[in-house]
């Protein structure tokens, strides 16, 4: 790649970031100025202006959490009005609000930040250490996202990377980017399941690998199922014991309980490597006379793993729906490769192995495997494949994890293209005017499951102005959605008599509203 700019490739995660390049056709996961191969994705605006991304961010999370963002990826494209905002409203330390548009801000120290933003500065770090390793710029970017992200959480994190500077060649899903990782450049045939359980979701991929071939047969995810869940839980059981410890209940401190969650994650990890553990939490509370009480834990991994196991359970149900979807039994895949922090539990591979029945593949480490394959991806995006010697491309084909569609006169949601359809793919359709001289035709779009459009996931409204005036049903206009190799959705309309492209008459109204993202631009990162 002599004389070529890197393309590099990032894992953008809800815990933590990697990024990582191919050099000479040997793939480097980028450490940092201090050597971390993994940066936290955290972004902590400290009191004298300044703001620190990454691992030095962390310990803000303890001692400023309130102006300390982490899990932005839990947060991004959603919509206000989401499960998922008002939990993170009630449970994160951070302030969560309302803009236009119904998409959520962050304010910190009197300033509000689009979710991109964000993202945006973790993303930015990761560029600058990639930029330091390689000596050179790196202005083009692969960035993977979980198979379940909507449209409008894909365009988001686009918009991120834009943000930060990066040209997104490509979006690519997770844990196609896991298989590339495994199966690329290894002639194999097999179907490979990726469990992926990470610090805040869970997700399943069920791939068929030909050769160079990679093809996504069904996926499944649960967003609220991850690593913090088992924090919370033991968190939970110090909690108890602080209570039997001192006969005074911490329960209604938020404080305590954050401090709790930092020391029972770090007590989590430490029982993947030891059978048990102690911890002493100084000065966790002060008692009536304003006497400081600690807490001494002393916990083994069983009774951990006795607590936790309904966790890992409920991970099942999702592979079995994806089995499902794909026709198989667990028994008939090949392999499953283990992506994501909390499967280095030993009890997540034990159930893992027996769900399957099969040991997991556990040679790449599993936090850096998903950004190994978007470098993987990234490299070959730059090849010219008529080039003499070029080596083989990898062939990704993937599925669109939701179905699409638009809502009826009726509120029913009409799918367009169904979920796990393979992608890139289009359909059209040809709508029609429903009163005389009617000269606009409006369409909302949705992603999801329900049968009740108003259940599913908004991606936005379409709008066909400008149409001739004349008796109903006489106008008709094709319109074609289309779910482009991102994921994303794009949607073309034409005038079925005159046959002249609508496109311009489209107005996709999603996301932030153009004055926020023109703000989030002049800001800068
Ligand atoms: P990820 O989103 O893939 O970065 O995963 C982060 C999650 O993995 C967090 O919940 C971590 O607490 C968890 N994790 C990381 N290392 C370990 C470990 N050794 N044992 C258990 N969980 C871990």
């Amino acid at each position: 790649m002599a004389g070529q700019e890197h393309v590099i490739g990032i894992d953008l995660g809800t815990t933590n970031s990697v990024v990582a390049t191919v050099i000479d056709g040997e793939v480097h996961v980028i450490p940092d100025e201090s050597g971390a191969r993994l940066q936290a994705s955290i972004v902590a605006f400290l009191q004298d202006g300044s703001i620190v991304v990454g691992n030095g961010a962390r310990q803000e999370a303890v001692v400023d959490p309130g102006n300390t963002i982490y899990s932005a990826k839990r947060l991004i494209g959603r919509h206000f009005s989401s499960k998922e905002i008002k939990t993170a409203v009630q449970q994160f330390p951070y302030r969560v609000v309302k803009g236009k548009n119904q998409m959520p801000l962050v304010e910190v120290r009197g300033e509000r930040y689009g979710l991109p933003e964000i993202s945006g500065m973790v993303l930015r770090r990761m560029k600058d250490i990639a930029e330091r390793y390689l000596g050179a710029p790196a202005s083009q970017a692969v960035i993977t996202v979980p198979a379940n992200f909507n449209d409008t959480q894909r365009q988001m994190t686009k918009l991120a990377g834009n943000l930060a500077g990066l040209d997104v060649l490509r979006v690519v899903n997770e844990p196609t980017a896991a298989a590339l990782a495994y199966g690329f450049g290894r002639d194999i045939d097999a179907r490979i399941a990726i469990y992926d359980f990470g610090g805040g979701t869970f997700d399943i991929t069920i791939l068929q690998v030909r050769g160079n071939v990679f093809e996504v047969v069904a996926t499944a995810g649960d967003t609220f199922l991850g690593g913090d869940d088992f924090d919370n839980r033991l968190a939970r059981y110090m909690l108890l014991a602080f209570k039997q410890q001192h006969g005074f209940s911490v329960e209604n401190d938020p404080m305590a309980f954050s401090r709790l969650k930092q020391v029972a994650e770090k007590l989590k990890c430490e029982l993947s490597l030891k059978d048990r553990a102690i911890v002493n939490v100084r000065e966790l509370a002060v008692d009536a006379s304003g006497q400081p009480l600690d807490l001494r834990f002393q916990v083994d991994r069983a009774s951990v793993d006795e607590r936790c196991q309904d966790i890992i359970q409920r991970s099942f149900l999702v592979c079995d729906e994806a089995l499902r979807e794909a026709g198989m039994k667990a028994a008939d895949v090949d392999g499953v490769v283990l992506v994501g922090g909390t499967t280095r539990m030993p009890l997540v591979r034990e159930m893992v192995a027996e769900y399957f029945r099969r040991e997991p593949m556990t040679e790449l480490n599993p936090d850096e495997v998903v950004g190994i394959g978007a470098a993987i991806q990234g490299a070959s995006l730059v090849v010219d494949p008529f080039a003499a010697n070029a080596p083989p491309q990898p062939l990704l084909l993937d599925v669109t994890p939701m179905s699409l569609g638009v809502q009826t006169v009726s509120g029913f949601f009409d799918v367009l293209i169904p979920r796990n359809a393979s992608i890139p793919c289009d359909q059209s359709r040809v709508f029609t005017t429903t009163v005389d001289d009617q000269t606009t035709v409006r369409l909302q779009i949705y992603q999801g499951e329900s049968k009740v459009a108003a259940e599913n996931v908004r991606l936005g409204e379409i709008e066909l102005y400008g149409l001739r005036a004349a008796p109903r049903g006489e106008v008709k206009i094709q319109v074609t959605f289309e779910i482009d190799s991102d994921g994303m959705v794009v949607v073309t309309a034409r005038d079925r008599e005159t046959g002249i492209e609508q496109a311009t008459r489209i107005n996709v109204s999603a996301g932030y509203s153009q004055d926020e993202v023109e703000a989030m631009i002049e800001r800068g990162i």
